[in-house]
């Protein structure tokens, strides 16, 4: 048979079958194997022209998909990214990735990824909308509350959720959920924003405290994260609550240092930035007082945080994928890392992940990204439900419902490892990498 070349789809395969060869799943169970070509296969793919008029009033033309990948355990429930790297090789990784995340949220959402080679960076806003509602033309058809919900993902946001729920609404005169993401004044949930990069935090919290028999939490930790995104936005707000330093943040151009700790008003700076697409740099330059006297940042162009942050106890790679190389996970090994969890999907290389697994028996654990970042599409589903009975529920209550399913989600990774760990890994801090991929594939398996 002859495939095409998907690099990054087969990365994301070979981690999910490796893990599972590499435990005592199939031989316990060997029917279990009979799944595994029934999940790679995307049930559907939809690739479509999106054809829009910029600014000057030329016609300008991009390709667009969805992926729906499997809808086992419920409708095909996964972002939309709109990056000039977009590509199906790529769309079918996450759209992968996400069957097993869905899965590990214990909600009842199957898997997909959607997105555009759309570059919105540079665009005005009404580019941005037009572009959107010319997207939404062509997926419209394709979508429905109890079949496909879409959401964000990276040059995916609030506003261009909302472009494309508007459009949505108005071609099908049909309001319902079937975006997610949505904003607050019209069917959104609250902590839908913050949900990925605290999920991420909450999960931390549990490795921490299992590692070190509760003796230890974020308190005191320095913290490395990448991007400056939502996701890497809220993971560091929700680190300096409770206590720990953040030392980097990242972006395409190149990341920012603070020995003593990025400030939470230089984050928020840099989230109302963002939106106009400003880099760091950038951003740096626009608002000198900010980032200078006691509050001074270091920016180095051109590279990513991990071998120039220092000493370090956690790292959150919550950027983009396979952006932590063999090399830089050994210089943070190095420099002390002891956590590292993925905001982003497949953040980490093959390479680097070898690294982490490997000094697992130095009290090195690293949390696989459709762990990890589960609680972004966790409250998308909570978004659905609370679309389905018409109702809102408060900032507290959807806070305390994503903890538990991050606490949760830990616990199952936790024991499953455990449960199918051969022999040789029973003295070392069990595989969070093997207990994600088994636990959230057996669930969809069932199914
Ligand atoms: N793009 C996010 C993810 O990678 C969220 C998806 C969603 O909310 O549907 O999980």
């Amino acid at each position: 048979m002859v495939l095409p070349h998907e690099p990054e789809f087969q990365q994301a395969y070979n981690e999910l079958v490796s893990a599972l060869e590499d435990s005592t799943l199939f031989t316990e169970k060997p029917e279990y194997k009979k799944v595994i070509p029934v999940v790679s296969v995307p049930e559907r793919i939809i690739q479509f022209r999106v054809a829009w008029e910029n600014d000057n009033g030329d016609v300008e033309v991009n390709n667009g998909y969805r992926v729906q990948f499997n809808s086992a355990l419920g409708p095909y429930k996964g972002g939309l990214r709109f990056h000039p790297s977009v590509n199906l090789s790529i769309l079918k990784f996450l759209g992968f990735e996400q069957i097993f995340k869905n899965a590990l949220t214990g909600l009842s959402m199957g898997g997909g990824k959607g997105g555009c080679d759309f570059n919105p960076k540079g665009r005005t806003d009404s580019e941005i909308r037009r572009f959107c509602v010319a997207f939404m033309r062509q997926l419209a058809r394709y979508i429905g509350s109890d079949t496909d919900v879409p959401a964000g993902d990276i040059g995916v946001g609030g506003r261009e959720v909302g472009f494309m729920f508007g459009a949505y609404k108005q071609m099908q005169n049909n309001w319902s959920g079937i975006l997610t993401g949505k904003g607050l004044s019209w069917g959104g949930s609250l902590i839908r924003p913050e949900a990925t990069g605290y999920g991420v935090v909450y999960y931390v919290e549990k490795m921490i405290e299992k590692a070190t028999n509760g003796k230890e939490s974020f308190k005191g930790k320095r913290v490395a994260i990448s991007g400056s995104g939502n996701v890497a936005q809220y993971a560091a707000l929700k680190v300096i609550e409770l206590g720990s330093t953040v030392v980097s943040l990242s972006d395409s151009k190149g990341c920012i240092i603070s020995q003593t700790g990025i400030t939470p008003e230089q984050i928020k700076a840099i989230a109302e930035a963002k939106v106009q697409f400003k880099t760091l740099e950038q951003i740096i330059k626009d608002t000198p007082t900010l980032f200078s006297g006691s509050n001074e940042v270091q920016y180095i162009a051109g590279v990513r945080p991990w071998t120039h942050c220092g000493q370090v106890d956690v790292a959150l790679p919550s950027a983009t994928q396979n952006e932590v190389s063999g090399e830089e996970a050994k210089a943070l090994v190095e420099a002390g890392c002891k956590f590292i969890a993925e905001g982003s999907n497949m953040g980490s290389t093959k390479e680097a992940i070898d690294v982490f697994e490997a000094n697992r028996s130095k009290s090195v654990w690293y949390a696989p990204g459709k762990a990890a970042n589960c609680g972004g599409v966790a409250v998308s589903g909570l978004e659905m439900a609370q679309n389905s009975q018409r109702v809102t529920w408060s900032a507290e209550e959807v806070d305390q419902k994503l903890k538990n399913i991050m606490y949760t989600c830990f616990e199952n990774c936790y024991s499953t490892a455990v449960k199918y760990s051969a022999e040789k890994d029973a003295e070392d801090l069990p595989s969070l990498l093997k207990g994600a991929n088994i636990s959230g594939f057996i669930k969809v398996a069932d199914a």
